[in-house]
C-alpha cells in the first residue's frame, strides 16, 4: 500500500501522520466500515481520543460517513465510519 503525500513538512505537525494513516486505511478499504476501536487497531493508531477526534472532525466536514452500522472487522453493531 503506497502512501501519497508522505513528504516532509517544514512545520512539525503531530496530528498529520495519524490522520494520513487513518485516511489511507479507510480509502483502501472502501466500502467497508469500521468502529472506532477497529480503526484504532487497523490504522495502527495509539490513542483512542486521537481516533475519535479525527473521525468526528472528518465526518462533520463531510469527508467520512459516520453512523450506526455493522463493523466490517469485529461485526458488532455500533457507530462506524467509512470513506464515501
Ligand atoms: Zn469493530
Amino acid at each position: 500500500m503506497s502512501e501519497p503525500g508522505n513528504e516532509r513538512s517544514p512545520r512539525l505537525s503531530t496530528s498529520e501522520a495519524p490522520g494520513q494513516r487513518l485516511r489511507a486505511f479507510l480509502h483502501a478499504n472502501i466500502p467497508q466500515m469500521y468502529c472506532d476501536e477497529c480503526l484504532k487497531r487497523e490504522a495502527r493508531l495509539i490513542r483512542m481520543d486521537t481516533v475519535k477526534r479525527l473521525v468526528q472532525s472528518a465526518a462533520s466536514a463531510g469527508r467520512y460517513l459516520r453512523g450506526i452500522g455493522t463493523c466490517s472487522a469485529c461485526k458488532h453493531a455500533k457507530t462506524v465510519t467509512r470513506a464515501p
